[in-house]
């Protein structure tokens, strides 16, 4: 343990997980993946040597969870080789795929490199919902399969359904395909305003009655299915009367490597100005998560100014989210407007209400180099 430069009380304990962003490259177009807008393009990546030495470093650190991620990491053609090497340094594997391109073979493969877990993203329950969200022709039947195979292999694996105003109303039919397919967790994820679902947000947002039913399924479900099937929940930030503790609060317990080896505390944090986020070539883990300013800039309470300073929840929500304070006041250290005892958080419930009782507009769908068309829209819409 080691005190933090800022002055604030807490000792800094090392990180638990790692999310390991292998590539951007992705099969699906999701208008609300929380990757940046300028994605990294293949030539930018990690080689396999470097996300080796990156996992050692990080085992070496006391992480215990690799979260192999993307983008697809399945597009990696070293997957095997990787997730061989994170095994070998004692690091338990996840790997988070949305099953499009990636069959059952291959799934054996990887667990016998010493895979322990596999994350299956759900977009909908339905072919037209999927493919309405993804854009990849056939993707459900490549999840059932997948799922399927992971039982075979006797892998554990998780459901991640993420939640939005088109497919909120199907959540029974999310519960009952996680039983039919023999998951053992189930993610409800309301979707989070971030990266492309920021952009996005108008053509998501669930209305009230949606999240109220939403609700009252969940408690049921919670109560009901207790022992058959474990079941994670996030609730949308903008309905909210308390914040998330994001990431279990900055630098506090995760570390986030993208596919061109910036590490943050967050995979969203590249919205906040002023930061700068090191890279795994030219630090080793150790220094970025113990000295780096990036980590230690909200670390802890010191950081925080009223109504957070005082407020005894301070060390649980940990103030919320640095990065919607920051896309949303403009302002990483002001209270997340989340919070029912935000100045904002009036605002925010109104702009929720709105968007979500106007009809949606059509979505931007993720793309790369679709930054500079997206700031080109806005350049017309400002009529610069
Ligand atoms: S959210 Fe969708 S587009 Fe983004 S990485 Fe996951 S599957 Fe790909
Ligand atoms: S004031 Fe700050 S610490 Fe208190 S509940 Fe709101 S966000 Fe959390």
């Amino acid at each position: 343990m080691t005190q933090p430069p800022n002055g604030s009380p807490e000792s800094i304990e090392p990180p638990m997980g790692l999310l390991a962003e292998l590539t951007h490259r992705c099969p699906l177009q999701c208008p609300y993946c929380s990757n940046p807008l300028e994605l990294v393009r293949r030539e930018r990546e990690l080689e396999t040597a470097d996300w080796s030495r990156v996992f050692a470093e990080a085992a070496e650190l006391g992480v215990l969870q690799l979260h192999l991620s993307g983008g697809e990491p399945a597009l990696r053609p070293d997957l095997e080789t990787l997730v061989a090497r994170a095994a070998a340094v004692g690091l338990y594997t996840n790997l988070i795929t949305s099953a499009v391109g990636l069959d059952a073979d291959r799934l054996a493969r990887l667990r016998d490199a010493g895979l322990h877990h596999v994350q299956i993203s759900f977009q909908d329950v339905t072919p037209e919902g999927v493919e309405l969200i993804g854009r990849a022709p056939g993707a459900l039947s490549k999840k059932i399969a997948l799922a399927r195979a992971a039982v075979e292999l006797g892998l554990p694996w998780t459901l991640n359904a993420v939640l939005h105003r088109h497919n909120l109303d199907r959540v029974e039919r999310f519960l009952e395909l996680a039983l039919e397919l023999g998951a053992h967790r189930i993610e409800l994820a309301n979707v989070q305003y971030y990266g492309w679902g920021f952009v996005n947000r108008a053509a998501l947002m669930p209305t009230r009655a949606q999240l109220d039913r939403f609700r009252a399924v969940l408690e049921r479900a919670v109560r009901e299915l207790r022992g058959r099937l474990a079941i994670d929940y996030v609730i949308p930030d903008y309905y909210a009367r308390y914040p998330k503790p994001c990431m279990s609060g900055w630098g506090r317990s995760v570390m986030v490597v993208a596919p061109d080896g910036t590490v943050m505390p967050c995979h969203a944090a590249w919205v906040i100005p002023g930061l700068t986020f090191p890279r795994v070539q030219e630090q080793p883990l150790r220094a970025i998560w113990y000295e780096s300013a990036a980590f230690n800039a909200f670390r802890g309470t010191g950081w925080m100014r009223e109504p957070c300073r005082s407020c005894p929840r301070r060390e649980e929500d940990f103030g919320g989210c640095r990065c919607q304070a920051a896309m949303l006041l403009g302002d990483a250290a002001a209270t997340d407007p989340a919070c029912a005892l935000s100045p904002h958080h009036e605002a925010m419930v109104q702009l929720a209400e709105r968007e979500s009782t106007a009809p949606p507009p059509p979505f931007t769908y993720r793309r790369m180099g679709a930054r500079t068309t997206l700031r080109q829209r806005e350049l017309a819409a400002a009529g610069a």
